[in-house]
């Protein structure tokens, strides 16, 4: 008799939710928000409106999206942006190209040794010959502008575009799982 009960109060809260075709939840640092504000509409805490959204997922009765973005812990503005930098003076001007490194030891962007209508080495002038015989392409790399520094991987960091405060690397991130109501 008691579990008769309960189930039927578990299909109660699942059909009340079920009146709803189109349910964003909103994730911000473990904090749950609801769009309609289930939680205080059907009174049940948001973990609950959370796992029964699950269940009825599970039961194929909403189909469910999810995506992340990051945001500003500071003033909470989700427009973020992302920015790449010389990992040695910070500049932002760099800019990917193909690496060759010449056997007089000059290495530059494959764009520094395009001399009219063939390629030859910038610094001492030589034409280049055959890859791995006189030259060695390296790849494709970054190359900065302001301190000639070539690298692999660039600086990333992120910057608040509404209150330009820098973010570190590993910013945080507001999820936005969306439940959509089969038919
Ligand atoms: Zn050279
Ligand atoms: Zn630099
Ligand atoms: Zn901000």
């Amino acid at each position: 008799m008691y579990n008769k009960t309960r189930d039927y109060r578990k299909m109660k809260e699942g059909s009340k939710i079920l009146d709803y075709n189109r349910i964003t939840m909103i994730d911000i640092d473990g904090v749950l928000f609801f769009d309609p504000p289930l939680d205080a509409m059907l009174k049940m805490s948001p973990g609950k409106v959370a796992s029964e959204l699950e269940k009825l997922v599970l039961k194929d009765k909403y189909h469910k999206e999810e995506s992340e973005r990051i945001y500003c812990d500071d003033c909470l503005s989700t427009d973020i942006k992302k920015e790449y930098l010389c990992p040695r003076c910070q500049s932002l001007r760099i800019y990917k190209d193909v690496i060759i490194l010449h056997m007089c030891g000059f290495r530059g962007t494959r764009k520094a040794f395009q001399y009219i209508d063939h390629m030859r080495c910038p610094h001492c002038k030589k034409p280049l010959h055959r890859e791995d015989d006189d030259y060695i392409v390296e790849g494709v790399k970054y190359k900065c502008v302001d301190c000639t520094n070539i690298f692999e991987e660039p600086l990333v960091k992120y910057k608040c575009r509404s209150c330009r405060r820098v973010l570190g690397d590993d910013p945080k991130k507001i999820k936005v799982v969306k439940y959509i109501r089969k038919l």
